[in-house]
């Protein structure tokens, strides 16, 4: 599907906008949430354009599941959270602000409710800071 002009992530994809990027391959682009619901909160999309999971095609979708369980892999070993939350939502009514097929990834750690994600700009150093070690503790 083509890069849908007004959308911010397809805009993140094409380096048109800034994003604090964790990882990418051929298919999905990894990076940290702007307004996260927890610290390490992260985004894994598809790098072509499909609003939601009803529209997505079985390769991308496939893609994104398999690079959310290899980042949160890579999660859990870096910032090592009590538990790992994974949410997609799907229409304006569900929780959707941005129409491009995206999971969350949302460590949950002891003692530490979780917020609303989309609610508080993030510190852009505390996000490259967690960034790196999600990185760093890819395989
Ligand atoms: P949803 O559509 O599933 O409700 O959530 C969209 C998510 O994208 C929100 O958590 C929001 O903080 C995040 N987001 C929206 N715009 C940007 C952006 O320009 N950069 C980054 N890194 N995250 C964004
Ligand atoms: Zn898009």
């Amino acid at each position: 599907m083509p890069h849908h002009p007004d959308c911010i992530f397809c805009k993140i994809i094409a380096g048109q906008a800034p994003a604090v990027r964790v990882h990418e391959d051929e298919h999905t682009l990894s990076f940290m949430d702007i307004r996260p619901a927890s610290p390490g909160h992260l985004l894994v999309i598809s790098k072509d354009h499909y609003p939601n999971l009803f529209e997505i095609e079985d390769a991308a979708l496939s893609a994104v599941t398999l690079a959310s369980r290899r980042l949160a892999r890579a999660m859990q070993r870096a910032l090592q959270p009590a538990g790992l939350r994974l949410a997609q939502f799907n229409g304006a009514p569900a929780g959707q602000t941005v129409f491009h097929y995206h999971v969350h990834l949302v460590p949950i750690y002891d003692g530490q409710p979780v917020g609303s994600h989309g609610r508080h700009l993030a510190e852009p150093a505390q996000l490259a800071e967690l960034a790196a070690r999600i990185r760093a503790a890819l395989e």
